[in-house]
């Protein structure tokens, strides 16, 4: 099958992604006025997708888009859909717009919204590209008041990204009156003498699934994690950096700033920390099998 003929899924519809069509007045085209989610499934099976269907229904609610489905469609459709493609490892990509109206700012009357899902194959981050690591800048968040909502209005994240990017660096992480929330695209853990700590969950920050797992994981095996905000300063200070994302899952910094993190290669924290998420995925297969 070629990439343009994946099967994805369009209001009630499975149908050859080459087909998908939405209409140019969609307010997701005109105004980026909808929300999104992205659930890794590993094993044919979608990892978290309690935790992924909580924060969509929270990202609805914030932007007041009526939700389509209950709970139980959405999981019929998502099996589906997976099912549907062939990859035992994929990345579904599932958005909902406030759908299709007549250009004006405010709330159509009688909207439907429109829901767009696809799967890809999932590409995990390898041992080699966790050994490798990448490099971070540091930017000022230039994003808006309401970063816990999973918006597709992603300008900032992408205009943040790709400066990374032109100076060589694979992701910013961002800073907002002094203290650092999280990655363009990702959420932020440091190591300091041995204790973990990421920013609290806030509207400042995207309650990242994967981050509330590793911050479960690492109670769990007894590694100190606290959720307390740091400065810029103690980010470039501390000892181990990591990144974490349903994509990247555990990612190491290497490099912030063009100045070496630690001996610039992957601390031995976040190799521990790597390595329990592999085994806690390794676990779930294993109890599903
Ligand atoms: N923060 C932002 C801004 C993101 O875009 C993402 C990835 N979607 C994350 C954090 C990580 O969230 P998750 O672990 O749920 O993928």
């Amino acid at each position: 099958m070629q990439m343009s003929d994946q099967l994805v899924y369009l209001n009630g519809e499975f149908m050859p992604l080459s087909e998908a069509r939405v209409p140019v007045l969609d307010r997701g085209f005109i105004f980026g006025d909808g929300i999104y989610e992205v659930i890794p499934v590993y094993g044919k099976r979608l990892f978290r997708l309690d935790e992924h269907l909580d924060r969509l229904n929270n990202s609805l609610d914030a932007t007041r888009i009526p939700n389509p489905y209950p709970e139980s469609e959405w999981k019929k459709i998502l099996s589906q859909l997976v099912m549907k493609n062939e990859a035992e490892d994929q990345s579904v990509y599932l958005q909902v717009t406030r759908g299709v109206a007549k250009r004006d700012h405010a709330f159509p009357e009688k909207v439907t919204p429109t829901v767009f899902m696809m799967s890809n194959p999932l590409i995990v981050t390898s041992e080699e590209a966790f050994n490798k690591g990448v490099a971070a800048i540091t930017l000022d968040d230039i994003r808006w008041q309401y970063c816990n909502i999973k918006a597709i209005t992603l300008l900032p994240n992408i205009l943040l990204r790709q400066t990374a990017i032109d100076e060589g660096a694979q992701e910013a992480i961002l800073v907002r009156g002094g203290e650092v929330t999280e990655g363009s695209a990702s959420n932020i853990f440091i190591v300091i003498d041995g204790v973990i700590k990421t920013p609290p969950k806030s509207s400042r920050l995207l309650p990242g699934i994967t981050r509330d797992l590793i911050v479960e994981l690492a109670q769990k095996n007894n590694l100190k994690c606290i959720e307390a905000n740091f400065s810029r300063t103690e980010l470039e200070a501390a000892d181990e950096i990591w990144l974490t994302s349903s994509m990247k899952e555990v990612m190491p910094i290497v490099k912030l700033n063009d100045e070496p993190v630690g001996d610039s290669k992957p601390g031995q924290i976040t190799r521990q920390m790597f390595n329990i998420f592999q085994e806690y995925k390794a676990e779930l297969k294993r109890d599903l099998d």
